[in-house]
């Protein structure tokens, strides 16, 4: 069981290795456009984040500054001016002379007149008990208004805020409760106008309540993104264009290396199985071939022929023309053995020194003899001069030939001793002629 889940495993990392490896290119391409994306996500929510966290500060901030202010004018204007005869703290105080405003009616003008038409910017105090002055606009006014007096009065001490569309404006809506403290609990006990009497300290008293649009920040952060996605989307292009570059330039070293190895194979493989001199197939390639076509022929139930060819008297022409001459000659021969093995499987090799082979499948010994005396003529034909050959004016050759129906008991190294004998029976008897040599069957 765990071996075959090891055994998957391994044949899909071996997959996704091979995919890495052939669509490398395709794979960092939408790696890339991925990074991108988050990029995109990322800093869209970073900078709705900047614009919400922005407001949310501000409106602490001015919250904190109304509250301290109705604290301040409560504790050190009204405490201190009520015990004072005649003067009277009520809501209505613009009807009555001599009359200064509550510290709720104080802070609810002060709102006002930092509330910012033309910026949309807006400053309101409201609570279920307005005072009669206030009935219409001092209650909340809309759901997001009621949503944050219920909230608040459940959790007086944390705040209820919302981004939402106001009027036409997106805003921030922000809001904090205003809790009775006990300056303030007597007074509105007591003052004939207060919609409620038993008011206790800590309860909630009202909303304080700030809305700001944040659309024109959202406008500027959204100048900013387009700004960041262009550079982004720029960078990004230049990182694919330069790896399509890079990896293409790796390729096209990899491909020219390909050749180059394929190249030196090739070489190596010619210089392991040509003989250099002749260009023919050298001793170790023939022992390969000849392994090969005997056992296709033992196969085949064909006959095999060998013929083994020895050049008469050449120690004598490299001491009569040199060497060199010696080498042109050897080549030359090597060409005409090469023009007369054309059939497939039909091949000439160089055996040794001045010695070479032809290996003939599916030929029998009459058609050997026949391609041996076709042989011989084209090299009397060439008319390599040898004035010091014992028997002939141009350079001759010997042949040995033998001819076998492969089978288990006989071997290629018997065909080859067998030829062996033939060229040394032809040379015995006078060179520049042939010998069939059929071993006697055993
Ligand atoms: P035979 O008729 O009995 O074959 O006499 P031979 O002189 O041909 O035979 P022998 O074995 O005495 O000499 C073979 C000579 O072939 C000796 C050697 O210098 C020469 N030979 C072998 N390989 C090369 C070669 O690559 N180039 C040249 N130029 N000569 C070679
Ligand atoms: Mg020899
Ligand atoms: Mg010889």
């Amino acid at each position: 069981m765990m071996t075959a889940i090891r055994w998957k495993l391994l044949k899909f990392c071996q997959l996704l290795y091979q995919l890495l490896y052939m669509r490398v290119i395709t794979i960092l391409v939408i790696l890339l456009c991925l990074g991108f994306g988050m990029a995109l996500v990322g800093t869209y929510y970073l900078s709705i984040n900047l614009v919400d966290s922005q407001a949310m500060h501000y409106a602490k901030v001015a919250v904190k500054t109304l509250n301290e202010a109705r604290i301040l004018y409560s504790k050190n204007v009204v405490d201190r001016i009520k015990s004072m005869d005649g003067v009277l703290v009520i809501p209505e105080y613009h009807t009555v002379n001599g009359a200064i405003p509550n510290p709720a009616t104080y802070t609810i003008e002060l709102g006002e007149r930092l509330s910012d038409q033309s910026k949309g910017m807006l400053f309101r105090l409201y609570s279920d008990y307005p005072f009669p002055n206030r009935q219409v606009t001092g209650g909340p006014q809309d759901k997001f208004e009621r949503d944050a007096l219920t909230y608040l009065k459940e959790h007086p001490e944390a705040s209820f805020y919302r981004k939402e569309q106001f009027g036409d404006r997106l805003s921030f809506r922000y809001t904090e409760a205003v809790l009775m403290e006990p300056s303030c609990v007597a007074c509105h006990n007591t003052l004939r106008s207060s919609p409620r009497k038993d008011w206790k300290v800590g309860q909630v008293r009202g909303i304080v309540e700030i809305t700001q649009p944040v659309d024109n920040l959202t406008l500027i952060a959204e100048d900013g993104l387009k700004i960041i996605y262009t550079v982004l989307m720029s960078i990004i292009a230049l990182a694919i264009s330069g790896l399509i570059l890079v990896i293409g330039r790796f390729r096209a070293i990899n491909q020219e290396l390909e050749q180059k190895v394929l190249e030196r194979t090739a070489a190596l493989n010619h210089l392991a199985t040509i003989d250099e001199l002749t260009q023919l197939i050298n001793r170790r390639q023939f022992n390969l071939l000849l392994q090969q076509e005997w056992q296709r022929m033992q196969r085949q139930e064909q006959p095999l022929s060998l013929i083994l060819c020895d050049v008469d008297y050449f120690k004598k022409y490299n001491d009569t023309y040199g060497h060199l001459e010696g080498d042109n000659c050897l080549r030359a021969i090597a060409q005409v053995l090469d023009n007369n093995v054309k059939r497939s499987g039909e091949f000439a090799a160089r055996y040794g020194g001045e010695e070479f082979a032809i290996v003939l499948p599916g030929i029998n010994c009459l058609e050997a003899t026949r391609i041996a005396t076709i042989i011989m003529n084209a090299i009397h034909c060439l008319k390599i001069p040898h004035k010091t050959s014992l028997n002939h004016s141009y350079v001759t050759l010997s042949m040995g030939i033998a001819t076998t129906i492969p089978n288990d008991k006989s071997s290629p190294e018997q065909l080859i001793k067998s030829a062996d004998r033939g060229l040394y029976q032809a040379k015995e008897e006078g060179r520049n002629r042939f010998i069939i040599w059929n071993e006697p069957q055993p």
